[in-house]
């Protein structure tokens, strides 16, 4: 049987080493390690931010291996999943299909949303374990016709035990992540390599020949018949840089800012991130308790139970890249103009709610949901192959998408994948 190497074990790597494995050997390299839920009593942090040695959200890998923390040059937190299932583990669970971008590309998935839909838990029937001021928020966003629609979340929500640590990884098992596909490709013969690290992919005459991954202080060589790059929207990058492959300065990130106050007892650190979300033209407002600014943010110093955010999450414009290594990403005039509209509806929001704007506070930007970088073209509808790369070489993650969705990908990264896998099924590989 042919060899096929996947690189990354999130929402795109996941699925295309489930689909694959069968027709090839598949072998997933993952550069982190296995995933674990963050245990520790978030009360005891609580107290441990006093010491004031929490300064820097690069220091949650401390504690949380999971969860990779990068800064921009400017200074934008950016959040990532180092670990088995990606970024899948730390996410809210939110499932949308948002596909608008590629079908206009003439790019139909219907078929592969379909088959989603049919495998994936999605439940929308959360509203009443809503804590009451969530319910307020809600009503106010209708009373201002906002439009507020609950979210659909992957996984068993039914029993949902509105632990509010969805972004810690579910302790209990409810949330939907990618391990789940990949328990399952492993059950058909896949081998997943924890603390595998691809650096390059080498390549000849139009086709890959395999990868040199790290693993500890060893470099190691995966000979392949067939490539899967799937390391992420900032993972993909610079494996292909160092491959001699460049890629576009198209980056996206989706940038979060939280506007915040307190709110005596709302407990929205115990309640289900995103329950619902507010869909304007370049951003969404959503309920979330941010734990970034929480740990690491001076101004939210605050007592956890009595702090109640509001997420803004932008559509940014796709402009960022790699330099030197380091992510260089800034807002741009457009994106600012839409975080004052975001933040001043917010503050509509709060002020129907009783709260004056003077007691608002914001949370530090932060952004986890990069891609764009390497985007399909109306060129490569049915191929999903982008003419840089060697033939028997795929991107299947959110680098593919040609501009930011400033929503959650999960679902759409995973339809593009199976695309994909059938794409090298039935031997385009
Ligand atoms: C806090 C947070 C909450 C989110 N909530 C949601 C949500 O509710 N719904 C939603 O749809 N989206 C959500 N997202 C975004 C979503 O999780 C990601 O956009 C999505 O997982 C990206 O999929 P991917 O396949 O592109 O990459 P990832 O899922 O990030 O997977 C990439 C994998 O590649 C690995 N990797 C990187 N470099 C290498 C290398 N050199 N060699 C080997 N392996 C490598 C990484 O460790 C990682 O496991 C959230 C993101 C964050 C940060
Ligand atoms: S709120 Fe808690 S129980 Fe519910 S999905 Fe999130 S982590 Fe799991």
């Amino acid at each position: 049987m042919d060899n096929a190497i996947v690189i990354g074990s999130g929402a795109g790597g996941a699925m295309c080493a489930r689909e694959l494995q069968g027709r090839f050997k598949v072998t997933i390299l993952e550069a982190g390690r296995a995933f674990r839920p963050l245990t520790a009593n978030l009360s005891l942090l609580e107290q441990f931010r006093k010491t004031g040695l929490l300064f820097d959200e690069r220091e949650i890998g401390w504690i949380f291996p999971a969860m990779k923390v990068r800064k921009t040059g400017a200074g934008m937190i950016l959040v990532s999943g180092n670990g088995s299932g990606g970024t899948t583990t730390i996410s809210t669970g939110n499932a949308i299909r948002l596909d608008h971008g590629l079908q206009a590309l003439g790019i139909d998935l219907d078929e592969e949303f379909a088959e989603l839909f049919a495998e994936i838990p999605v439940f929308a029937g959360h509203q009443k374990k809503w804590r009451p001021f969530t319910r307020n928020v809600f009503n106010i966003c209708r009373e201002m016709k906002l439009d507020p629609q609950v979210m659909p979340k992957m996984g068993e929500h039914a029993h949902c035990r509105n632990c509010g640590r969805c972004v810690l990884g579910c302790p209990h098992g409810i949330k939907w992540d990618s391990r789940r596909l990949l328990d399952q490709a492993q059950q058909n013969g896949a081998r997943l390599l924890t603390g595998h690290r691809a650096k390059r992919i080498v390549h000849e005459n139009g086709r890959a020949r395999g990868v040199l991954a790290r693993h500890g202080p060893n470099t190691k060589w995966f000979p392949a018949d067939l490539i899967v790059l799937a390391a992420g929207g900032l993972g993909t990058p610079p494996i292909l840089r160092n491959s001699g492959i460049a890629c576009e300065a198209k980056l996206f990130v989706d940038p979060v800012l939280c506007v915040a106050t307190e709110m005596k007892d709302s407990f929205q650190n115990r309640e289900m991130p995103m329950p619902f979300a507010v869909q304007k033209k370049g951003y969404i407002i959503s309920p979330y308790f941010d734990h970034l600014s929480f740990f690491f943010n001076r101004e939210w110093r605050r007592k956890a139970g009595d702090i109640y955010s509001l997420m803004i999450k932008l559509a940014d414009d796709n402009q960022g890249s790699f330099i030197g290594g380091r992510v260089e990403k800034i807002l741009t005039a457009n994106d600012r103009k839409n975080l004052e509209e975001a933040a001043i509806t917010c503050a509509e929001i709060f002020h129907r709610a009783g709260v004056d704007k003077n007691q608002l506070f914001f949370g530090t930007v932060n952004a986890g949901h990069p891609g764009g970088m390497l985007p399909l073209t109306a060129a490569q509808a049915r191929t999903f192959h982008d003419p840089r790369l060697p033939e028997n070489l795929f991107v299947a993650d959110a680098s593919l998408f040609p501009a930011s969705l400033g929503n959650p990908p999960i679902l759409t990264i995973m339809a593009m994948a199976k695309r994909i896998a059938k794409l090298c099924r039935g031997g385009n590989g």
